[in-house]
Parts: structure tokens; sequence; C-alpha cells
């Protein structure tokens, strides 16, 4: 219940409590922490925030100071309101601890990404599979370099089971390269049709590709399946080249670019977004932005900053986050404009976030890996995610023996918010819960801590997010119910 600190009289100061705020379109807004709830702020709000900016006060002072601009009843309302939000409480009140929550026991699997393979015919330098920041042994190891028909059968078995009563599952298909392994991926897609209808489930498919492999009749099953595809690639030839090379070197640019287009013009039973690996040396999103969308014809184009140890040359640090920074917050407010039109932007990043703050996501974990998403190696190993997949430091049990739930809920309980204590006084953590467990590894050789060097590049653009929701609250809020779905 709300406590009442409003009333005339009432003998205990009160204070700001945990909130970030941000202004869009003129107005002013709080974004609330831990429950990541947006709020537009009224003037008689936002003069109340301004006076207890300064420190504690007593109710009866705060309306005192503003009675010359807003009427009593009002100021006290809107004490009582802010109160209501947690944006203001008793000054003597402790700080509102994260909450302990873990999830249900058995929760179900939502998302299973199948490593059909950890061979690729390419030898991208940065590669989290084969470069110097690998995890699993994949040249060397006890991994198959192929799945077969048999293991990937069992891991449909292991996701229409895992997924319990949800009416839809997720399967997805990574590599290695994903197309190498091309007759189990066609095999394991027939086969879940059938076993879904047979036990009512939808199963609804995607794979990760570079693309080398295309061929017309891959293209026309891949339409005819509706499979979702994602195409690893960092933008024009000179940058495509730089670092996504054949095993003798060469570029992989003109291989590609044909296979998109075709791809492009023939799959359009799904949109095909990009995904780009940005890298101190490739960095000119803009440029890489224009290339994928207008020149070859992208929906969507996704940025990620590559994850390896601060030591390689080609690493993101510092100098590169603010640059990557100024760059996605101007394509952020160019997504903006777009969607005031209600016209499509492909930069993805910025609908993502949105649509978390839209939702009002506050999350205990950083993502689903280990929780609705797991990792399936070629052996049939489960682990944490796909890019754990074979780590007997990271796994969860195997296609036939089911999810290891102790080991799960070990993990759960290890990686939770609330042992992450360097977060707890960050308004970002709703958004962030400390970022991606892979980077953790690779940066500090463990998952459990946060990745602190991230996190002015997280809170920044967070706040950037916030504006432009905000703006688009003011501008265009029917765009925003499109995130409801
Ligand atoms: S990792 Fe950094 S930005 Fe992310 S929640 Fe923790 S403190 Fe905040
Ligand atoms: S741990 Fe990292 S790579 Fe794995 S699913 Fe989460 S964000 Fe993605």
């Amino acid at each position: 219940m709300t406590p009442a600190v409003a009333e005339p009289g009432a003998m205990a100061p009160i204070a700001l409590r945990e909130f970030h705020p941000f202004e869009a379109a003129g107005e002013r807004y709080v974004y609330m922490v831990p429950s990541a709830g947006v709020f537009k702020l009224d003037d008689p709000s936002a003069a109340v925030i301004d006076a207890l900016s300064t420190g504690p006060r007593m109710p009866d002072d705060i309306v005192g100071e503003l009675s010359g601009r807003f009427p009593e009843e009002r100021l006290r309302e809107t004490l009582q309101e802010l109160a209501g939000i947690k944006a203001v409480g008793t000054a003597d009140a402790p700080r509102e601890e994260v909450v302990n929550d873990l999830p249900p026991e058995g929760f179900p699997l939502t998302t299973m990404v199948l490593n059909v393979t950890n061979k690729c015919n390419l030898a991208c330098t940065y590669c989290y599979e084969y470069g110097e920041d690998k995890i699993v042994d994949t040249t060397f190891g006890d991994q198959p370099k192929f799945m077969l028909d048999e293991t990937a059968r069992d891991s449909v078995e292991f996701l229409l089971k895992e997924s319990g009563d949800l009416p839809v599952a997720h399967l997805t298909f990574f590599g290695g390269e994903t197309l190498l392994n091309f007759p189990v991926l066609q095999d394991t897609v027939a086969y879940a049709r059938r076993r879904g209808a047979e036990v009512g489930k939808r199963i609804e498919f995607s794979l990760t590709t570079n693309a080398t492999l295309l061929r017309p009749d891959i293209i026309e099953w891949l339409a005819e399946n509706e499979i979702g595809v994602t195409v690893s690639i960092d933008g024009p030839k000179e940058m495509q080249d730089r670092m996504r090379v054949f095993h003798s070197g060469r570029g992989s640019y003109e291989t590609v670019q044909p296979k998109i287009k075709e791809l492009l013009r023939k799959h359009r039973t799904r949109p095909i977004g990009a995904r780009v690996t940005l890298t101190r040396e490739n960095l000119d999103i803009r440029r890489i932005y224009e290339h994928l969308r207008e020149d070859m014809g992208f929906w969507e184009i996704g940025f990620a900053p590559v994850t390896t140890d601060s030591a390689r040359d080609y690493a993101l640090e510092d100098e590169g986050l603010d640059d990557m920074l100024g760059q996605f917050e101007e394509l952020a407010f160019e997504w903006l404009e777009a969607a005031v039109e209600n016209e499509h932007h492909g930069f993805s990043n910025v609908k993502d976030t949105l649509e978390e703050i839209h939702k009002g996501v506050s999350k205990a974990y950083p993502c689903g890996a280990g929780l609705g998403l797991l990792g399936v190696s070629t052996a049939g190993e489960v682990s944490l995610c796909h890019r754990f997949a074979g780590s007997d430091d990271h796994g969860f049990g195997t296609v036939t023996d089911g999810i290891d739930r102790e080991q799960q809920r070990e993990f759960l309980e290890d990686h939770h918010i609330k042992n992450k204590t360097d977060c707890h006084t960050c308004w970002a953590r709703p958004i962030c819960s400390g970022g991606c467990y892979h980077e953790s590894q690779v940066r500090n050789g463990s998952t459990t801590g946060p990745n602190l060097h991230f996190c002015t590049w997280v809170r920044s653009w967070t706040h950037t997010c916030l504006e432009i929701y905000g703006e688009l609250a003011e501008r265009n809020p029917e765009f925003l119910a499109r995130f409801d779905a």
C-alpha cells in the first residue's frame, strides 16, 4: 500500500527514490527502477521533483514552497501519486532491495539453438568458435564436426517435451556454417513439422548463415519452409573482406553478394536480416547500414560489438565504443522519424530496446540463455547457449536425458542479478542485468560477473532509447502498440 506521505501535518520528511529522468518532445519523464515503468511528469510533478532534488523535506514545506504555483490540493495529490510510483518516499526508508525472484521450477524451453555443425568454410579473424577466444576446442576436441540425423531428431523430441504446454516453440539452426549440413537441416525441419503437428505444437524455424553456400534449391527450400534467415555479414566489399575470409585468406564478398541478392529476391515468406560484427577496424556504421539496407535490400540490420579479449587489436575499447554510440544515436533518431511516419527503418538495435522499454521488462538475467533458450552441440549436449555448445563447464544435460534441472537451478541461482552487487545501484539494470555471459567469460574468465567495461555505453544507449520512446509516445503513440503483439 502507498504510504500516506502527503497528508497535512505528516511528520516524516520525504526524499526522491530511485529513478532515471529524461526529456523527450519538450516533456519530462522518469524511468522507474526497478519497476521499469515510464511516467510522464506533469508540471506539479516536475516541480515537486525539482524541489526535492536539493534534499529531503517535510511534505508541508514542499506544499508551502510551491503553493504560489499550484493549488495545495493538487500538490498533495501529486505527492501521493509520486509516492505511488515510488518516485518519492519517506527519507529514512531503506533502498529497495533487488528482488530475489528465481523463475519457477521447470521453466519451459522456448528456443533451442541447434549447432548442426561446428565446421566452417570461412576463417573470420574474430570467430568465437575458432578464433583466439574460443571456449570449446572445435579443432581437436571430441565434438563431432557434424550433427547426425538421429541427434537432430532427438533434439526435436527434447524441444517438444521441454517446451511443456507452450503452443509455439522456436528452433534455430546454427554453426559453424549451418548450410554445410544441409541434409540434416532438411530432415530436421520435415521431422519437426510432422511431430509438432502430432502433438499440437507449432514450431517456428530460423537459421544463421554466412551465405557462401546458398544455392537456388536451398533458397527455394528456405522460402517454402518459411525459415527466418539471418546473414552474418560485415558490410561493403572492403569491410567484409578484411576479416570475413576463406581459409585461403581470400575475401568472401564477391561470393556472397550475388547469393544474398538472390536470397532476398526469392525468399519473401519471412523478413531477412543481417547481423554485423563491429570491430575497431570495422566501425563505419552509417556506410554499412546504407550498403546492407539500400544496396543489398536486407529488411533489418543488427549490429553487435565483437566479443573478445581486450588485448586483441580488433577489440572495441573506450574510443571505439564512443564512436559506435554516436553513430547508433544518429541511426536511432532516423529510425524515430521513420516511425513517426509509420514507415519501416531497418536499424533493429533500437527497435529491440524500445520493445523492452514498452513492455516494462525488468530482467533478473541479461538474456534467455540457460532459461528459455538453450544451445545443443553436435553431439547432443545441452548448453547455456549456442556460444557455449559442447563446453563441459556450461552444460545442462543432453537431449536424450533432458535438461539437468538441478544444474540449471544452480546456474540461475548463481547468475541472478541479486548477486551482481555492482549493478544494484545502476538505473539501467532492468534492461542490461549485467550483459552477455559469453562476453563475461571471454573478458573475465567466468560467466558470473557483470560486464562493467560496457556500463557507460549501456547507460548512454538506454538513455537514448528512452528519449526515442518518449518522442514516439508524443508524436505517434499508435506505433508503440505494435510492440504489444
Ligand atoms: S553491467 Fe553495468 S550497465 Fe549493466 S546493469 Fe550492471 S552496472 Fe548497469
Ligand atoms: S549469453 Fe550472450 S551469446 Fe549467449 S544468448 Fe545470451 S547474449 Fe547471446
